[in-house]
């Protein structure tokens, strides 16, 4: 039945887009803007392919487009009010072609007080629907266009997991491949859990399946994806193992992977394999086990340095990434030197440090927080400051080595820009037709957010 229904709107909308291309000479035109992180960025790509599948285009302008859809995000407040500033930008457009179909999606729009409030102030919009909906776009497009009604789809009804979907991606290089959805941790600041659902995992097979289609397309970088790639239902080292098995020229990496679940076989199968970049990105989120415990993140410190010895132990120059709250409710000076001691501690060859955001809903929107905005904000610029001092130690271990380097456009102050298998930015002077190709490259010298050098191989065997 589902499919029956599914089916008919497609073909409506099929004919809808043939008829606009005989009229228009050329097919109605779809804007999507994907905020916020990869796992949203690899919706957005499906939606596109969904659309594709009718007839669309797509541009890159909005005055050109006949269908606008704002992927959104939610983690931040102020990315709520990024996506009100760009629809309420979109009313006067809207005024002059009144049969542009504005929609706003994703996590934010999943947040029923964001539709109650497009519901009433943001009458331009005709199209708000959650992460849970994808699936139903065709029946929601046909609603907005056929039967000239607004549509408000918030329900979290579907637990399944479509494998059957197109996707336009941005990248010729580069692909996310999600390996689950949802979140179970309810960390006290977060709002994912109340937005994307329970986990669900897609079986081993599919993954696999995607993974060996976009090698042999020439896809040369992997992204697997999860909130918590470690809590994989099918085991998550024993999916990369399969994975590394494929033949070719390519690399893995992934996100995100919440230290309570890392293990040392985790570590292990990444120092072990082919293909898996030896680097991590653990987010510790805060250096004080007061601080970690309010925020449930449920591992100490201790735990947290065990998984770091072990893979030091194990391989010296193991690269770490990490992800900072500052300022979460409470925190104390004394707590916020305790994260700064531990970024010295780790070494992280990058961090993502953020002042904590207030997010309406969740835990921590209730904790006291006596700590004001301006405090937070120097901690914040101390924190990035002690991170400078501590890249200038790590990343002279590169100097005189040479590194692989995925070349993926054109630098800031050299020729070329990639990264080298620990994520971090290698510039270098060479002709733009190695983009899309490794390249060994010797460093010869870094700055705070580079190293430098130059190649020595054009493609790195
Ligand atoms: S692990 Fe915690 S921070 Fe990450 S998405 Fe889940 S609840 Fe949010």
């Amino acid at each position: 039945m589902e499919n029956t229904v599914k089916a008919d709107a497609k073909a409506r909308l099929l004919e809808y887009c043939r008829e606009y291309a005989e009229q228009n000479g050329h097919p109605p035109l779809a804007y999507v803007y994907s905020f916020g992180c990869q796992q949203n960025v690899s919706d957005g790509e499906k939606l596109k392919g969904q659309l594709s599948l009718v007839g669309f285009g797509f541009t890159d302008d909005t005055e050109q487009a006949q269908l606008i859809i704002f992927n959104t995000c939610a983690v931040r407040e102020n990315a709520e009010n990024t996506v009100y500033g760009a629809v309420g930008g979109l009313k006067h457009l809207k005024e002059q072609k009144p049969d542009l179909i504005i929609g706003i999606c994703g996590c934010m729009a999943q947040l029923k007080h964001v539709a109650d409030k497009v519901k009433s102030s943001y009458r331009q919009v005709d199209l708000v629907f959650g992460t849970f909906a994808y699936n139903e776009l065709y029946a929601m497009l046909c609603t907005v266009i056929f039967d000239k009604r607004r549509v408000f789809e918030l329900s979290e009804n579907s637990t399944d997991i479509s494998e059957d979907f197109v996707q336009i991606r941005d990248s010729r290089i580069k692909a996310f491949v999600p390996i689950m959805y949802g979140c179970n941790n309810f960390c006290t600041y977060c709002i994912v859990p109340y937005v994307r659902g329970r986990e669900r995992s897609r079986k081993p097979e599919a993954v696999i399946d995607e993974v060996r289609k976009l090698i042999d397309e020439g896809y040369k970088e992997i992204t697997l994806l999860g909130q918590n790639v470690n809590s994989y239902s099918y085991g998550f080292p024993a999916l990369l193992r399969e994975i590394d098995k494929i033949d070719g020229e390519y690399r893995i990496r992934f996100m995100s992977s919440h230290p309570k679940d890392a293990t040392n076989e985790l570590i292990d199968t990444i120092i072990d394999s082919r293909h898996i970049c030896k680097t991590l990105h653990l987010p510790v989120q805060a250096g004080s086990d007061r601080v970690l415990k309010a925020m449930n993140r449920r591992y100490t410190t201790d735990d947290y340095l065990k998984i770091i010895d072990y893979a030091r132990s194990r391989m010296p120059g193991f690269s770490f990434t990490t992800d900072l709250i500052v300022g979460f409710p409470g925190e104390t000076e004394e707590e916020f030197e305790m994260t700064k001691a531990l970024i010295k501690r780790v070494g992280y060859d990058n961090i993502f440090s953020f002042v904590y955001s207030r997010r309406s809903g969740t835990p921590a929107a209730n904790m006291p927080d006596d700590t004001d905005d301006k405090t937070k904000g120097l901690r914040l610029r101390e924190l990035l400051l002690e991170q400078r001092e501590n890249i200038e130690k790590l990343f002279s271990r590169f100097v005189d080595k040479e590194a692989l380097v995925l070349v993926e456009g054109k630098g800031r102050q050299m020729q070329l820009t990639g990264k080298n298998d620990e994520g971090i930015i290698v510039e270098f002077d060479g002709d733009e037709s190695l983009i899309g190709q490794f390249v060994a490259v010797k460093i010869n010298r870094f700055a705070n957010w580079a190293l430098f050098g130059e190649i020595t191989k054009g493609k790195a065997e």
